[in-house]
């Protein structure tokens, strides 16, 4: 039973407390799921903004190369056609003065100062023999044969007969040196006589033409239609992000320029912030994924909480057993509903009451009053305690307490908490099952003198026969002339005795045939021994039984008399009876009493027939007798009186017995009241 330990509870999650229902988690579920939603568009626009400034960068980039493109071909476009027209200029005043030589060497000279990307001027006489040359450490004529490779005759070729300057295709020298050069023909009065060649190491014409800040920014390749790379210049490494080519025209040839920029620092910037970005976002999901799993526990844990709460109301509605938590005070805080129904208050009516409460029985305030208390102080028994309360509709009932300490979640003592049975039925049928009992006990005491009726009629009959017998003989006395009183004295005296015993046995069979209430009195065993000898006297002698008992000399002992008389009696009777078809040698019953310091022991012992195996067991059944006209009650009332007595009752098969047979009855009674 609960009260028997201690609750564990809390008083205001036990009536008040509602666990969110299952719509309430479906929100929280929606609004856990808004948040996530909010985070994926902030990101899907944070990163399509990022995509599109990335976009419009590399837009900008594309035009800043083209723009950056346009402008370095046509500077060197504008570089190349200035040479050409000093090229020109140079081979018309060679053309038009006498002296030539010195014309050439002035102005070769001047023009390979001023435009250091030309590497060397040549004049070719009309059959391609040199004449002169600029910077002349290029010279002597073999060298200058093997500067002409075929493409450089194919100009030369072009160059003498459409009688304009032409470019030849490049060519590569000196390992993988890329060149090309420029034929300008030389008239004298319309008739070609000679070739100005001015030469261009390409990789020098980037390295002059193209300025340090182009690149910084840019890689400048010039190559062919097969991607074949001549020449290069670029001050930076890395990773190209886009390029652009234009034609390289002149010289043409499919030459082209090829311009590719490079990542700037900038972008590490950028892709650092959206790392950041993505890193932020993933932070948040990441929480929010935590929060997720906290939101479930909590789910979880509201969901155990309502079967728990479903549970515990399942529980209390089937509870037969009436519960009332009380706080420090003794204000009530919780009633369940058996309580509700057993009181018939309801809960709201209940809860909050404080002493006196509505179901004290007003005539036992103060009693109450006093429990009340010693419940608050903690004092309350533990085996329980029986109160009256009062019903609301003024009925009494019965109420049997058990009150522990409730303390909550804390483990702190927060008040008390009851359990209440309504025994008042149960103490209706005890009292009944009593008064079954005792009547049963009465009328088995009127069947034990009906049946002795005869013998106790013989047993009356003696003293008055022997009454009438002196009467008589005073009678006959007093008709005799010298009668003397002295003479019938003792004649009367006699018929004293003899009326005082007849009175005796009539004073004890109404003794034992009185009704009265069952109560523990200091009572004298000696007395006990006495009234039931003097019973069965007449009946022993009749079955030619010997009693033989010894009278013990104890105190008095808590206990009813008339109670014991019927126990005595009736295994006295029993044992009797058990010897019916003992030799008469045999017929011998014996009494015996032990006494030790806290009990007493009494043996009615008989060398009867014994009491066979399948019978023991049922001897103290009511009604069972193996007796014709036996009624089978005599033992199961016997136990019942020494248990009231707080005593032992049992049979045991005699030891010590002529016969082989017999039997010991032995029941035992506490020398103390307890
Ligand atoms: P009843 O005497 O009316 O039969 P009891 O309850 O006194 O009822 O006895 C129940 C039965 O126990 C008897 O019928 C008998 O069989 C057995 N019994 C009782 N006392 C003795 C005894 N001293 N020896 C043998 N059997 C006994």
């Amino acid at each position: 039973m609960a009260a028997a330990g201690i609750t564990w509870c809390t008083i205001s999650d036990m009536s008040h407390a509602r666990p969110t229902p299952p719509n309430s988690a479906r929100r929280l579920r929606w609004l856990l799921a808004l948040p996530k939603l909010g985070i994926v568009m902030l990101l899907i626009a944070l990163l399509s903004l990022l995509w599109l400034l990335h976009r419009n960068e590399v837009d900008e980039d594309r035009a800043a190369l083209i723009k950056d493109v346009l402008w370095l071909e046509q500077n060197i476009r504008f570089h190349l056609s200035g040479n050409e027209d000093q090229l020109q200029q140079l081979a018309a005043d060679m053309g038009n003065r006498a002296d030539r030589k010195n014309v050439f060497r002035l102005r070769a000279a001047h023009l390979l100062k001023n435009n250091p990307e030309i590497s060397q001027l040549l004049w070719f006489d009309a059959h391609r023999k040199v004449i002169d040359a600029l910077p002349s450490t290029t010279l002597p004529d073999q060298e200058i044969a093997a500067f002409g490779p075929p493409v450089t005759d194919k100009a030369f070729e072009l160059a003498s007969r459409l009688g304009k300057r032409f470019y030849s295709e490049p060519f590569f020298l000196d390992g993988n040196r890329a060149f090309i050069e420029i034929m300008v023909p030389v008239f004298v009065e319309s008739q070609l006589k000679g070739m100005l060649v001015a030469v261009y190491p390409l990789d020098t014409l980037l390295g002059n033409l193209v300025p340090w800040w182009f690149t910084e920014k840019y890689k400048v390749v010039i190559s062919d239609d097969n991607d074949i790379p001549y020449a290069a210049k670029t001050n930076i490494e890395g990773k190209s992000t886009q390029s652009y080519e234009i034609p390289f025209d002149p010289p043409g040839y499919g030459m082209k320029l090829r311009v590719t920029s490079y990542q700037n620092a900038d972008n590490s910037l950028q892709r650092l912030l959206t790392l950041a970005i993505i890193t932020l976002a993933a932070g948040v999901f990441w929480s929010l994924w935590l929060v997720r799993d906290l939101m479930k526990k909590r789910l979880r844990a509201e969901e155990a909480l309502r079967s728990e709460h479903a549970f515990r109301a399942a529980m209390e509605n089937s509870l037969t057993v009436g519960m009332r938590a009380r706080d420090l005070k003794g204000t009530i805080i919780y009633v369940n509903p058996a309580f509700c129904r057993m009181s018939g208050f309801s809960a709201d009516e209940l809860v909050g009451q404080s002493s006196p409460m509505p179901y004290w029985a007003p005539d036992q305030i103060d009693e109450t009053y006093a429990i009340h208390q010693t419940v608050l102080a903690g004092e309350a028994p533990a085996e329980g305690f029986e109160i009256t309360f009062v019903r609301k509709n003024g009925e009494r009932f019965n109420a049997l307490i058990y009150e522990a300490k409730l303390i909550d979640g804390n483990g702190q003592h927060t008040g008390w908490m009851a359990s209440i049975l309504d025994i008042t039925e149960r103490k209706r049928a005890e009292e009944q099952a009593r008064l079954q009992q005792e009547q049963l006990q009465f009328t088995s005491r009127l069947v034990t003198m009906g049946e002795m009726a005869s013998t106790l009629a013989h047993e009356l009959n003696q003293p008055l026969a022997a009454i009438a017998s002196y009467n008589t003989g005073c009678l006959n006395l007093l008709e005799r002339s010298d009668c003397q009183a002295q003479d019938i004295r003792p004649a009367l005296e006699k018929i004293s005795v003899q009326a005082q015993r007849a009175g005796k046995i009539i004073r004890r069979v109404h003794d034992f045939v009185r009704k009265s209430e069952p109560k523990r009195a200091p009572c004298s065993l000696a007395e006990v021994f006495e009234d039931c000898l003097g019973f069965v006297e007449a009946d022993a002698r009749k079955r030619h039984i010997r009693i033989e008992c010894d009278i013990p000399q104890i105190p008095a002992i808590p206990a009813d008399r008339l109670m014991l008389e019927q126990v005595l009696l009736n295994l006295i009777r029993n044992g009797m009876e058990a010897m019916a078809s003992t030799p008469e040698a045999y017929r011998t019953l014996r009494i015996t009493t032990e006494v030790s310091t806290d009990e007493l022991r009494v043996s009615v012992s008989d060398h009867g027939t014994g009491i066979a195996p399948e019978v023991r067991d049922k001897l103290f059944t009511a009604f069972f007798t193996t007796k014709p006209e036996g009624m089978g009650v005599g033992l199961s009332i016997c136990r019942s009186i020494i248990e009231f007595h707080r005593g032992r009752l049992w049979a045991e098969d005699n030891p010590h017995t002529p016969t082989g047979s017999g039997t010991i009855f032995i029941f035992t009674l506490p020398m103390e009241a307890t």
